[in-house]
């Protein structure tokens, strides 16, 4: 992707090759995965069979420190704060090197991942100095392990509704009230989080984008147990904990909405380039499974119906590289994506559930009865079972297929109400 003509935009095609600075870092950084991450990790299944043991999380907590001391954290973030101050180019490398080396990161295993994707460039654009001072390299080093409060038993895909109260006490805000389905509840420091500062406001104002140290009393922090199996998520709730207001609002009280607009539209986007590679391990994953597996007699793989399906899927993430680089250098022009991001999230989300339900349906009964990597007839592809369930709760996490649909709807089609 050559600097200077990338923004060119897909339509108008792209020259996709990279700069030699960029392929120099390449270099770099896959001689640093090929140390830091061992090839156990990279089996299928390696941290699905420890699911929120103490093993999981002490492996990569060592792995994320060693990430920063080595200067793979934060690529894109100013050199003050702990990052390294590359460009888009050389953060779509580093993105796609960590998912093709299968290191911890992301959503699921990355316990950076809530800080450095969503936090981060919201404190980038709204956080005062001192915030951004003390709270970003310690987001990059993995000392502050931060999760998402924003939903709540009520109030879900209408954000807007929350009720988590923060009343003003002198100099703190006194939280009282319920988070739930938060990723990385049980490991968690830190809550980036909407409360309601003033109730008699309209919906959208009197919101607070609060930042809430996790360890203060009147915390309890409750797991979940996904349907996968999956233990890291859980629920919080808060009884008259006391928040300093000092350094722990972003933007100003009652003017949370729009901090919460930007980081929900950053969710949305967050790095297409790293989802593609991985999702093409996933795909991998499943071809190999339907060339070992039998069906009518036959490897899986000849059947004309797989094979469409494997087709789609792959240009299904072709079109999600391209909207990745596109994404990235409209971002690195300064563009807010708008109701574009919600394109990508549909097309992201939708495309993984299509590669696991072709995975589970390759697998016949053996893809359906049981959760666990163990059990059934096809043991070794039990990672495929276990994805089976656990995308699908990405179809509704950041904002649900629907309402992607409405804010597309609504905002790039104009379609009346
Ligand atoms: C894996 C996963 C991880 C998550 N992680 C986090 C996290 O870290 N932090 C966090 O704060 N939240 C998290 N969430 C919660 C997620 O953001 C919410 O579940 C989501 O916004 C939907 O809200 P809800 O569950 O209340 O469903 P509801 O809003 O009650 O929706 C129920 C159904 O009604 C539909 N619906 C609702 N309103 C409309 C409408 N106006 N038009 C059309 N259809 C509509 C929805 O599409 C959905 O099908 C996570 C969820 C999942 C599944």
């Amino acid at each position: 992707m050559r600097q200077g003509r990338i923004g060119r935009g897909v339509v108008h095609g792209m020259d996709l090759r990279y700069s030699p600075a960029a392929e120099r870092f390449r270099r770099e950084i896959r001689r640093w995965l090929a140390e830091s991450v061992p090839a156990t990790w990279r089996r299928p299944g390696f941290w699905i069979d420890r699911d929120g043991s103490e093993e999981s999380l002490e492996l990569r907590r060592r792995w994320e420190k060693d990430r920063f001391e080595n200067g793979f954290a934060g690529v894109d973030w100013p050199a003050e704060y702990g990052g390294r101050g590359a460009d888009q180019e050389i953060r779509a490398v580093h993105d796609e090197e960590m998912a093709r080396a299968r290191a911890p990161i992301g959503p699921f295993l990355g316990l950076t991942y809530l800080g450095t994707a969503l936090l981060g460039p919201t404190l980038l654009r709204y956080g005062t100095d001192a915030q951004k001072r003390t709270i970003l390299p310690r987001i990059l080093s993995g000392e502050t392990i931060w999760c998402q409060g924003f939903s709540e038993p009520e109030s879900g895909s209408d954000l807007a509704g929350l009720s988590t109260a923060a009343r003003r006490d002198g100099d703190v805000l006194v939280v009282s009230g319920q988070k739930t389905w938060t990723t990385l509840a049980r490991h968690a420091d830190a809550m980036f989080a909407l409360v309601r500062t003033d109730p008699a406001a309209e919906r959208r104002r009197g919101i607070t984008f609060l930042l809430i140290d996790l360890t203060l009393p009147g915390v309890r922090v409750r797991p979940i147990r996904q349907m996968s199996g999956s233990q890291e998520f859980g629920e919080e709730f808060f009884d008259e904990v006391r928040v300093p207001i000092n350094g722990n609002v972003v933007g100003r009280i009652d003017d949370g909405w729009s901090v919460a607009r930007y980081l929900l539209s950053v969710e949305r986007n967050a790095s297409p380039i790293s989802q593609y590679v991985e999702f093409r391990h996933e795909l991998d994953d499943v071809i190999a499974a339907a060339r070992q597996v039998r069906k009518d007699g036959r490897p899986a793989i000849d059947d004309p119906q797989v094979r469409t399906r494997i087709a789609r899927c792959r240009a299904d993430l072709e079109l999600l590289r391209v909207r990745g680089y596109d994404a990235m250098t409209r971002t690195a022009r300064g563009e807010d994506l708008g109701a574009d991001a919600s394109v990508t999230k549909l097309l992201w989300s939708r495309t993984r559930l299509a590669i696991a339900d072709l995975g589970a349906d390759i697998l016949g009964l053996d893809g359906h009865l049981s959760a666990g990597p163990d059990g059934g007839h096809h043991e070794q592809f039990g990672h495929l079972r276990w994805r089976h369930l656990h995308v699908r709760g990405q179809r509704i996490a950041g904002g649900t297929a629907q309402i992607q649909r409405t804010i597309i709807a609504r905002d790039l089609l104009g379609l009346p109400r």
